[in-house]
C-alpha cells in the first residue's frame, strides 16, 4: 500500500498558485484527504491531464500531456489496477486501450473535446477512398474509432518525427487544421517531394482538404448522414487566442519570451517565440534560464505545472479555460473512486485497430 499523501503540502502549493483563497483551500483539503483515503483503500491510480484544475493535478499519481498518458500503457504498475482517468474521454479510451486489464473510469462522460468531435470514421474512409496512396496521420485528440482506421497517431510532442517517417503520398493530417498548418510549416527539410494535406472542415456537404504548400482546397462529397458531430476539428480553447492577446504584452515589453501550443491559429503562432506541446514548453524553459517573465498561450491551468517546475519565474496568460476539462472536479473524482464509475469500455475490434495506430506512433518515436 502506498504512503499517505502530504495533503498539507498540497494546501501550501495551492496557496502559491494565487488562484485560491485560504477559505477555499479549507474546503478543498478535506475533499483531498477523502480522495487519498479512497485511493489507498482501493489501491487505485489517479491519472490527470495538465489541463485539470490544480488540486486534481496535485493529488494525482500521474500528471502529463497526451504522450505521457499514452506512455503509461507501458507501465506495468498500472495494468490491472483501477485507474481514475481525470482527463477527457478520448484520453480515458486511450488509457483503457493501452491498459486492457485495468478497469478505467472517468468522473464525467461529458468531458469530451471539440477536436475529437470534429472527426468520424465515415470522413476518414471517404478521404482514404479518394487518396488510396496516402498516409493518414491523426492527432491524438480523436476517438478510438477514428484511431482504429488511420495509419498512425501523433501528438504535439512528436508530430514532426512521425510525419517525416511515414511513407505514402500525400500525407494527410486530421482533424485539427491549425495544428496541421503549424506542424508542417516546421518541416522545411526532408519533405521527400510529396504533398501535405490538412483536413479543414465540412462545408456544403463536402469534406474540404487544403494543400499546405499551394493553399488550394480539394473537396470530397460526404453523405449527410455521415457528418461528424462538429463541422471542423479545431480546439475551442486555443482558437480563441488572437494576435491582439499578444500585442499589448509586446508593446509594454513586460515579458522575456512568448510560448504557444500548436493548436493556436497560424496567425498567433507567427507572433510567438516558440510553438510546442506542454512538455516541450517545460523543456524549452529549462534550457533557457534567462527567461524570467513568460507569456504562455495555452489552456490556463497549464500555469500550475509551469509554476511548480519554475517557482522563481513569473507566468502570464490571457486565461482561457476548457469547459470539457472542467467537467471533472473533486466531487465527481471522489464519486468515481467510491462507485467505480463511469467505466470506459472499447469494442475489442476498435481497440485492436486503435492500439495498432498508437503503437506505430510509439515505435516511430523510439519507445
Ligand atoms: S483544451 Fe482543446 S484540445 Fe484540450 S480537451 Fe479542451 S477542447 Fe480538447
Amino acid at each position: 500500500m502506498r504512503k499517505m499523501t502530504d495533503i498539507d503540502e498540497i494546501g501550501r502549493k495551492l496557496l502559491n498558485t494565487h488562484k485560491y483563497s485560504r477559505d477555499e483551500i479549507e474546503i478543498i483539503i478535506p475533499k483531498l484527504r477523502e480522495i487519498d483515503r479512497l485511493r489507498n483503500e482501493k489501491d487505485a491510480v489517479i491519472m490527470a491531464h495538465y489541463y485539470q484544475i490544480p488540486p486534481i493535478q496535485l493529488i494525482a499519481d500521474r500528471v502529463g500531456d497526451s504522450l505521457a498518458l499514452a506512455l503509461a500503457g507501458h507501465d506495468s504498475y498500472l495494468n490491472g489496477r483501477l485507474i481514475i482517468s481525470s482527463t477527457v474521454y478520448f484520453m480515458a479510451e486511450m488509457i483503457k486501450i493501452l491498459n486492457p486489464k485495468s478497469k478505467v473510469v472517468i468522473p464525467d462522460t461529458k468531458a469530451s473535446c471539440s477536436i475529437a468531435e470534429g472527426m468520424n470514421v465515415s470522413t476518414v474512409m471517404r478521404i482514404r477512398e479518394s487518396y488510396p496512396d496516402s498516409s493518414i496521420v491523426a492527432y491524438i485528440n480523436t476517438t478510438a474509432e477514428v484511431k482504429s482506421v488511420v495509419d498512425v497517431v501523433c501528438t504535439s510532442a512528436n508530430a514532426d518525427t512521425i510525419i517525416k517517417n511515414m511513407d505514402g503520398n500525400p500525407i494527410i493530417l486530421i482533424p485539427d487544421y491549425f495544428f496541421a498548418k503549424n506542424i508542417v510549416k516546421r518541416i522545411t527539410d526532408d519533405r521527400k517531394g510529396r504533398r501535405y494535406l490538412a483536413y479543414k472542415m465540412i462545408r456544403d456537404g463536402n469534406i474540404v482538404l487544403e494543400d499546405l504548400d499551394s493553399c488550394r482546397e480539394e473537396t470530397i462529397p460526404l453523405d449527410k448522414t455521415d457528418m461528424p458531430l462538429l463541422p471542423e476539428g479545431t480546439c475551442i480553447v486555443h482558437k480563441r487566442f488572437t494576435p491582439v492577446d499578444i500585442y499589448e504584452y509586446k508593446r509594454l515589453g513586460v515579458v522575456d519570451t512568448i510560448i504557444a501550443h500548436p493548436e493556436v491559429s497560424p496567425a498567433v503562432a507567427e507572433e510567438v517565440d516558440m510553438v510546442g506541446g506542454t512538455n516541450k514548453m517545460i523543456s524549452h524553459l529549462r534550457d533557457h534560464p534567462e527567461f524570467k517573465r513568460i507569456l504562455f498561450i495555452t489552456e490556463c491551468d497549464m500555469a500550475a505545472p509551469l509554476r511548480e517546475a519554475f517557482p522563481e519565474r513569473e507566468f502570464f496568460t490571457p486565461c482561457r479555460l476548457c469547459d470539457y476539462m472542467r467537467k471533472n472536479n473533486l466531487d465527481n473524482l471522489a464519486n468515481s473512486l467510491i462507485n467505480e464509475e463511469y467505466e470506459v469500455t472499447v469494442d475489442p475490434d476498435i481497440a485492436y485497430g486503435a492500439r495498432r495506430s498508437l503503437e506505430r506512433m510509439l515505435e516511430l518515436t523510439g519507445f
